[in-house]
């Protein structure tokens, strides 16, 4: 016999788990199916030998991510500033090496070009609809162009250029040439502005979690204890007038509603009777997963710390880490840097074997911070293309054409008993914990209209 639930969520991610979250709170019985052995999907806390927390997927937290922050305060989880003191690094594709003591460097190549450009951004962002971007003016102009081309017409210096894309990188991780102009200008509207997307302190990279950004997720699935399955795919929902079908890995389920919470890499394997929308269908299909790994390496010591630096780097053109961050606990009982590898430099560099990773790996770090960085007390990687559920992150992004195309009937519009989440599906911090959360407390407060 199916086992019988009033709410399916599909999915524990901070999306589903929120929607169960606020589904339990109003005194409904909710079960999520999850697929994999742990819950947090695109957030996973694992541990250096040490015992030191690191977040292999997301982890930072900013002041205006309030339903993360209040989340994490619901649960007693705190959360510790960023270290972001002293001077931060470039390289550049000459090998030459600058030092800026600021938030973002004053001069620099391209530096007032990239200025300009980002203002631009900022300005051209206003005029997004949030609630439904298709509706944007000139939307149709803006996701006919590629992020690409839109620099190549607009932004003249290519060393700006050249920053950009870096921008692009870290915060997409896609080539410029792979996002619609209009989802960036929706995800910038989404964040804040390019500075909110882009910076540490009061912005998205403001703080981390002292025990790691899956402790909030971990403590939501300790309160609804057997509510939540594990090792649990779902692989086939059929609704009809009364009632949804799941089937799963580990028996059928059926609902009365469902939350359907998956990324859209991980919802198109899912089959559904009857067929969704073509509109549904598409948007996920056009809708690709970003390119990212993550590395950490960690020393004795923040040895950085001692010299004036504060572990930020950029590198721009061929390296492939793009991006460090001094990511040590916050008792610096360890050095750790986190290193970002992105789009066409994870291409190539994942097909490399992990001998040469990790010594390209290396040899940046000791370009930049010298021989010390060459002797890590240890190196892990988490390549999230070769994850089994994400397949890639941080985000789905759509491709040009996709959000006129598709976006206003296949973004989040309930499709009979089934209610979208994830935080490809947010208005606000789409992309981020934050949106996820968001995504799943709308989709519940759906649910909840819906029973009345
Ligand atoms: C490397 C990296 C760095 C990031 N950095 C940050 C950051 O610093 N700050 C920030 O806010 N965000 C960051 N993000 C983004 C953030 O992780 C995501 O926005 C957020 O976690 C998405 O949550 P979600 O619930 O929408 O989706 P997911 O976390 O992807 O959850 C979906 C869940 O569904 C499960 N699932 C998949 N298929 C099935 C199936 N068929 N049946 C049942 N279950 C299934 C998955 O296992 C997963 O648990 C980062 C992401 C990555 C990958």
């Amino acid at each position: 016999m199916p086992e019988r639930t009033a709410v399916a969520v599909v999915g524990a991610g901070y999306a589903g788990l929120s929607a169960a979250l606020k589904l339990h709170d109003a005194g409904e019985e909710v079960l999520v199916l999850e697929a994999a052995d742990r819950v947090g999907g695109r957030i996973f806390t694992g541990a250096l030998a040490d015992g030191t927390p690191v977040d292999h997927g997301g982890q930072w937290a900013g002041p205006t991510q309030h339903r993360l922050l209040g989340l994490a305060e619901r649960f007693g989880v705190e959360t510790f500033p960023t270290y972001a003191d002293g001077a931060n690094v470039e390289l550049w594709h000459d090998g030459a090496v600058r030092h800026f003591t600021i938030a973002g460097p004053e001069d620099g190549p391209g530096m007032d070009e990239y200025i300009r450009a980002t203002a631009r951004i900022d300005a051209l962002a206003t005029t997004v609809d949030l609630e439904n971007p298709a509706a944007t003016p000139n939307a149709e102009d803006l996701d006919s162009e590629t992020a690409h081309s839109y620099f190549e017409r607009t932004v003249p210096d290519e060393d700006a250029r050249l920053r950009l894309a870096l921008a692009v990188q870290g915060v997409w991780t896609v080539e410029p040439r792979d996002i619609s102009m209009l989802h960036l200008l929706f995800y910038v509207a989404s964040a804040g502005s390019f500075e909110q997307l882009m910076e540490v302190e009061d912005c998205a990279q403001d703080s981390r979690f002292v025990a790691g950004a899956q402790a909030p997720a971990l403590r939501i699935a300790e309160l609804l204890g057997e509510r939540v399955r594990l090792g649990c795919e779902v692989t086939r929902i059929e609704q009809d007038g009364d009632a949804v079908t799941l089937e799963t890995s580990r028996g059928a389920v059926v609902a009365d509603r469902v939350v359907f919470a998956l990324p859209p890499s991980a919802a198109a394997k899912v089959r559904f009777s009857p067929r969704l929308p073509d509109a549904r269908v598409r948007w996920w299909a056009k809708s690709p997963m970003g390119d990212v790994a993550k590395i950490h390496v960690a020393y004795p010591t923040p040895f950085w710390r001692e010299r004036g630096l504060s572990g930020e780097v950029s590198a721009y053109g061929d390296p492939a880490v793009g991006v460090v961050f001094d990511n040590s606990p916050q008792d610096a009982s360890t050095g750790v840097l986190v290193c970002f590898v992105y789009a066409d430099r994870l291409r190539r560099w994942a097909a490399l074997d992990g001998a040469a990773r990790r010594a390209e790996v290396l040899d940046l770090l000791k370009r930049v911070f010298g021989e010390d960085a060459a002797e890590p007390v240890e190196y892990v990687e988490k390549i999230w293309n070769e994850d089994a559920f994400a397949g890639g992150g941080y985000a789905a992004n759509p491709v040009p054409g996709t959000w006129i195309e598709y976006g206003e009937r296949g973004w989040r519009e309930p499709v009979g008993r089934i209610h979208w989440a994830g935080t490809e599906t947010a208005s606000v911090w789409n992309g981020y914990m934050d949106g996820a959360i968001s995504s799943g407390y709308r989709a519940a407060d759906e649910v909840l209209a819906a029973r009345g």
